[in-house]
């Protein structure tokens, strides 16, 4: 059995939708189980819907109804499957209209709405699979064990999950059919609509590949696999051929928005193969994440940027041989519920990065009791992953490269992963910071790489 997952772009439409059955066909003796996110933008669109609405301000949905029913009407999928997916738009306007009136949108209702994303996606694609003569039947998670908390936003699956979802699976294939499931949402245990995040179907379809143990879980993008650099910054990025989960991870919480942060997880668990691959360039080998035996790692793997960081450095004398200083400071962190990404501490100091969109006004009102504060926007992560054995000899080139640049290093941290190196500089020179490292580490592809055939990144 494999899981193939495909992404927003690769099911945008009724050439893509065909192009998803040749795929889904050329593997079915694998006895795939599909995972679908939203046709295109119909995420984001829902979201500025939702938002436009709470404003009183102009709401539409009629360019996401017109794409659903042109690819309907393309793949010439019948009346029946029109007057469902009519009815869902209805129920979504309804509701907008509803948040518009009451002037009311709490994280249930935003979750409730773009879940009509994947619920019409995967019922449109099921219809053409059947059409073409598969036995596709369009699956709500939740109906196949997809449990969550109600952490609206951002939900984290249950553990009962994992049984539920292995024994459902069974006994679907079993029967020959072939699940179409709808990625990125579930059900708390009060039987509200839930979202595991944005870009969550990959964690969905992770999450079915681990509990069900397949051979493998392929994720279906717009892109060559996981490269070793934004490609809309370096044009040279060149697809990475394998990497190992906690490199893959590093990867897609530091700015390459290949795979969601949360993907890795079940897979890491299990030792399941994730594959990643271009719906568009289907030949092209992908990359392969698993897990990788030591001593075959190469010096970089890849090279990645986050923007909008803040660096809040925390002074105090007091903290001189005091035990419990970081205890306290992490504390205040903790009760105000912000993530700190990067830490790096001194005797007297630390310093640490947060993401810019957070409400940090608390930071000097509540940290400034016990200790001098100094907070910094305007600030960028850029990472390498890579050997951090060989750590020195990485530090060596990179600050070489800086050096060379005139770039300020404000900033450096080594993963406990052993995977990442990171430094902090100033936003505004950190696409520069990338295009030189990428330059100095990795050799230029002949004839330049390819680029991606797609240009907006897939969410
Ligand atoms: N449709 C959702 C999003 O755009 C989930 C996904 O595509 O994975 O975030
Ligand atoms: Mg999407």
């Amino acid at each position: 059995m494999v899981v193939m997952k495909f992404g927003g772009s690769s099911v945008a439409g009724a050439e893509r939708l065909r192009a998803v059955g040749e795929l889904v066909k050329a593997q079915i003796k694998r006895k795939p189980v599909l995972v679908l996110s939203a046709m295109g933008d119909t995420t984001d669109h829902i979201l500025a819907a939702a938002d436009a609405a709470i404003k009183k301000a102009f709401v539409s949905i009629e360019q996401i109804e017109e794409l659903h029913l042109n690819t309907i009407k393309d793949l010439d999928l019948g009346e029946e499957l029109r007057r469902g997916v009519k009815e869902l738009f209805y129920e979504l306007g309804s509701l907008l209209t509803g948040i518009s009136l009451t002037g009311e949108l709490t994280g249930r209702t935003r979750d409730y709405l773009v879940s009509f994303g994947e619920r019409l996606s995967v019922r449109i694609a099921a219809s053409y699979l059947a059409k073409t003569g598969l036995n596709a039947h369009a699956m709500d998670a939740w109906d196949i064990g997809f449990v969550s908390d109600s952490n609206f936003g951002q939900a984290e699956l249950r553990n009962e999950s994992w049984v539920r979802i292995s024994s459902s699976i069974k006994t679907i294939t079993a029967s020959g059919i072939l699940p179409v499931i709808t990625g990125f949402i579930a059900k708390d245990e009060d039987g509200n609509i839930t979202t595991l995040g944005r870009g969550g179907s990959d964690l969905s379809a992770t999450m079915i590949a681990a509990a069900c143990k397949v051979e493998e879980v392929q994720v279906w993008k717009d892109v060559d696999g996981i490269l070793s650099a934004d490609p809309d910054l370096v044009d040279d990025a060149q697809p990475v051929e394998k990497v190992s989960y906690e490199e893959a991870a590093e990867l897609a919480y530091f700015g390459a928005q290949v795979l969601h942060p949360r993907a890795m997880q079940p897979c890491m668990k299990t030792g399941i193969p994730v594959l990643v691959k271009n719906t568009f360039n289907p030949l092209a080998p992908g990359t392969r994440i698993e897990t990788i035996q030591d001593g075959k790692v190469p010096l970089i793997r890849a090279i990645t940027s986050k923007k909008k960081v803040t660096l809040v450095d925390i002074v105090s004398t007091r903290m001189l041989g005091q035990s419990g200083f970081l205890a306290t400071v992490f504390a205040e962190f903790s009760k105000n519920n912000v993530s700190i990404d990067m830490v790096a501490t001194s005797e007297v100091s630390v310093s640490c990065t947060l993401d810019s969109d957070r409400d940090i006004a608390w930071i000097k009102r509540d940290l400034s009791r016990f200790a001098d504060i100094d907070v910094r926007g305007g600030k960028a992560i850029v990472t390498i992953i890579g050997d951090v054995r060989r750590s020195s000899t990485i530090l060596h080139e990179a600050f070489g490269v800086c050096k060379k640049r005139g770039i300020r290093v404000q900033m450096v941290s080594q993963g406990a992963s052993k995977v990442n190196i990171s430094f902090i500089v100033d936003d505004d020179q950190s696409p520069a910071l990338v295009q030189a490292l990428h330059a100095h580490f990795f050799a230029p592809v002949k004839g330049g790489a390819k680029k991606r055939t797609k240009p907006a990144a897939e969410k």
